[in-house]
């Protein structure tokens, strides 16, 4: 069993989907690893350390060849995986429904293509689970990258000069992302409120000792919603929600927005019209900047100022935290294959319930039930 990493293409992206530790873990399952030269280089890994960890540290065509699975962040072309083993499995984020035609070259080239943020939304998968590792690095830099664009403290401070007020942050979405962000301005000292769509996420945000602020006339989704989703909205649902962001964000300091509903754009939730409403100032990280954006005008890794308001939102948030978003998704990567390991064949065995779930390319077709419903 040969396991492979390549460093990053994708412009910007600074992740790597092999530690240290994790070539150690494979390697201790009876697994060769092979990993490109330089692919820890942006999570500050030297090479060394992999060389120390027993992996080997080879040019990329080398680390390819015949491997039986190779792993990344963001799934390598096609062309990359040239040398590897037929029928190999990729695991890896291949966003799916907006990259279509990566998985169709997966399917053409005859590889396992083994979708990382289809993980299912079960107890068991949860540590195998890369959206929520990575969004809950990106809740918490959000925060903190706001939080140096603000131009006042977030605490309230009484000093002999005066007394220097808690700034006010509001977070929209409540997911994984949305609950670090929560947690992360109350330790910063913020007056934090937070609003959300699912009713379920109203405790959590009073749990964390922040304001729940909802639409109450009309009614939301009850509960979790499916696998813990949102859906979109119904207009007359959009109008309430318009209207209760307009009366509180012009009392806000700083806005986080994470609201993401899977295979659409992110919904839209603060207009350009909101905005002017905000004192000058006043920054807005919208963390769905990649999904299309959560906020008017909001430009993926450009600072914007509209009405006085800086909006900022990076296209990889996660990957402004390179070193711990590493750890952390190498450890789900290894946690699910290790999860399924045969000691008998050497290699890892799916079940149905998770490998059918992740799986999008099989036997040259594309297979996956979400996808082949769009
Ligand atoms: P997400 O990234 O898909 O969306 C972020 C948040 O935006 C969600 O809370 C969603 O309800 C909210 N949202 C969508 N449209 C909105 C709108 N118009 N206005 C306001 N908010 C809106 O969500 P996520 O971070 O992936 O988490 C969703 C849920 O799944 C959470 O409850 C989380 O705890 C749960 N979860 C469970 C597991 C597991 O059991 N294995 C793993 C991860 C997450």
């Amino acid at each position: 069993m040969r396991i492979a990493v390549l460093k990053e293409r994708a412009p910007g992206e600074s992740r790597v989907a092999l530690t240290p530790e994790t070539a150690k873990k494979f390697i201790a399952l009876g697994a060769t690893v092979a990993v490109e030269e330089g692919a820890g280089s942006g999570a500050a890994i030297p090479d060394g350390d992999y060389a120390q960890a027993g992996a080997e540290v080879v040019p990329a065509a080398n680390a390819v060849k015949d491997a039986d699975i190779v792993m990344g962040i963001q799934a390598p072309d096609v062309a990359l995986l040239k040398g590897a083993k037929p029928g190999s499995w990729v695991a890896a984020t291949f966003d799916p429904f907006r990259n279509r035609e990566l998985v169709d070259a997966y399917a053409t080239a005859g590889y396992e293509a083994l979708s990382m943020e289809f993980m299912p939304r079960i107890t068991r998968a949860q540590s195998m689970d890369v959206l929520s590792s990575q969004s809950n690095l990106a809740g918490y830099k959000a925060v903190i990258t706001a939080a140096n664009q603000y131009g006042r403290a977030l605490p309230m401070m009484m000093t002999a000069a005066g007394t220097v007020q808690a700034a006010k942050v509001f977070v929209m979405g409540v997911g994984v992302a949305g609950l670090q962000a929560i947690a992360t301005a109350k330790r910063l000292g913020a007056q934090v409120s937070a609003t959300d769509v699912r009713s379920a996420t109203k405790e959590q945000i009073q749990s964390l000792g922040a304001k729940a602020v909802f639409v109450e006339d009309v009614e939301g989704i009850e509960g979790e919603g499916s696998g813990g989703y949102a859906t979109e909205m119904s207009e007359e649902y959009q109008k309430a929600q318009a209207e209760l962001v307009s009366s509180h964000i012009a009392k806000q300091d700083i806005v986080i927005t994470t609201a993401l509903i899977p295979g659409k754009p992110a919904p839209r939730l603060i207009s350009d019209a909101q905005i002017a409403t905000m004192k000058p100032g006043s920054v807005i990280f919208d963390l769905a900047v990649a999904q299309g954006g959560n906020v008017e005008g909001s430009q993926p890794d450009q600072a914007v100022e509209k009405h006085g308001v800086k909006i900022i939102g990076y296209s990889n948030t996660a990957g402004h935290l390179a070193a711990d978003a590493s750890a952390l998704f190498a450890r789900n990567l290894y946690n699910f294959l290790s999860a399924f390991w045969d000691e008998e064949a050497g290699k890892p065995v799916l079940d149905e319930e998770i490998g059918d779930a992740v799986r999008l390319t099989q036997g040259g077709k594309v297979v996956n039930e979400r996808l082949l419903a769009t």
